[in-house]
């Protein structure tokens, strides 16, 4: 079967669509933790694997030999190499013929907080000897999008990512891609850089919610701290306010900027530009 953990999550839905659309739904299993959540996916014949990254000895039945897996991350930071090392051993134990894992950017050379535990993960695989492949994901453009409000508000795009670019790309875009290694041929051993095909500066981002909304909207750069103390004022809690504050370090760095193509390569098609999904989300909001 191809197997997609995290199936009722955002990217984890996006990518048993794309399955669903490429191979028949009985070759398809979904492990999900949480039964109800995936009954629309059992409705439609997909195969129902309950697991809980949390408690190994639930993922025994989680995989069969010669299984082609996608382990999408997992969304608790700091608990994650505990947790994708469960999935890794049980994977390894049954013998899975391709275990695909969606990582960050950079691989080994990302060194900001939030990849710390990509990094990990990537080696435990390689240690492990399953045959693997990394998606190495980009920043997505929802990151952004998701967060208009106080955009809108305070008419501020407000960071401490300096002149910093950033090459995103859409959950449906990174899922359509991890769909392509699941279901062809040649992916084993790679190592996919996956990001959009543009990078674009936080300026440019304001300016992009600007020409959709009608309204001014500026990119206000503020130092570090700064923008920890307006994040932890917004309601923030100040560990993840750190992880954003260091990730738009890493941004200032270039490390979120890389455009190798290799996403619009997998998927065939060029990546949805962010001023798309700006552009959707203002009509949603
Ligand atoms: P979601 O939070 O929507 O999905 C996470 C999925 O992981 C959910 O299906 C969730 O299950 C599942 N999960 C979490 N903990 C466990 C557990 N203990 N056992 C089993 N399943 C578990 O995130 P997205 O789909 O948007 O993103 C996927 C991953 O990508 C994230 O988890 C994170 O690692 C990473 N990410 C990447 C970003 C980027 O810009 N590249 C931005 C944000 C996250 P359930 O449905 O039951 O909640």
């Amino acid at each position: 079967s191809i197997v997609v953990t995290g199936a009722t999550g955002e990217l984890g839905r996006l990518v048993v669509e794309r399955l669903l659309a490429t191979v028949p739904a009985r070759s398809v299993a979904a492990v999900v933790r949480d039964k109800e959540k995936a009954a629309a996916l059992a409705a439609r014949g997909v195969e129902i694997r309950i697991a809980d990254y949390d408690r190994p000895e639930t993922l025994a039945g989680a995989f069969r030999s010669g299984d082609r897996v996608l382990l999408i991350s997992g969304s608790e930071v700091g608990k994650r190499v505990a947790q994708h090392t469960a999935v890794i051993d049980a994977a390894k134990a049954a013998g899975v013929a391709q275990l695909a894992y969606t990582g960050v950017l950079g691989g080994p050379d990302a060194d900001f907080l939030l990849a710390a535990e990509h990094k990990a993960t990537e080696q435990l695989i390689l240690d492990s000897g399953v045959p693997y492949t990394f998606l190495r994901n980009g920043w997505y453009t929802e990151n952004y999008t998701a967060n208009l409000g106080p955009v809108l508000e305070h008419g501020a795009v407000v960071a401490n990512a300096g002149d910093g670019r950033v090459a995103s790309a859409t959950r449906a875009d990174y899922a359509d891609a991890a769909a392509t290694v699941l279901t062809g041929e040649g992916h084993l051993g790679a190592a996919y850089e996956l990001s959009g095909d543009v990078a674009w500066s936080l300026a440019e981002y304001a300016a992009m919610v600007a020409a959709a909304t009608g309204r001014e909207i500026t990119y206000t750069e503020v130092p570090a701290a700064v923008h920890q103390e307006i994040l932890v004022g917004a309601g923030v809690p100040a560990p993840f306010a750190e992880i954003l504050v260091d990730v738009d370090e890493a941004i200032g760095r270039g490390l979120l900027a890389g455009t190798s193509g290799d996403l619009a390569r997998l998927i065939g098609r060029p990546t949805t530009p962010a001023s798309v999904t700006v552009s959707a989300a203002v009509a949603a909001a």
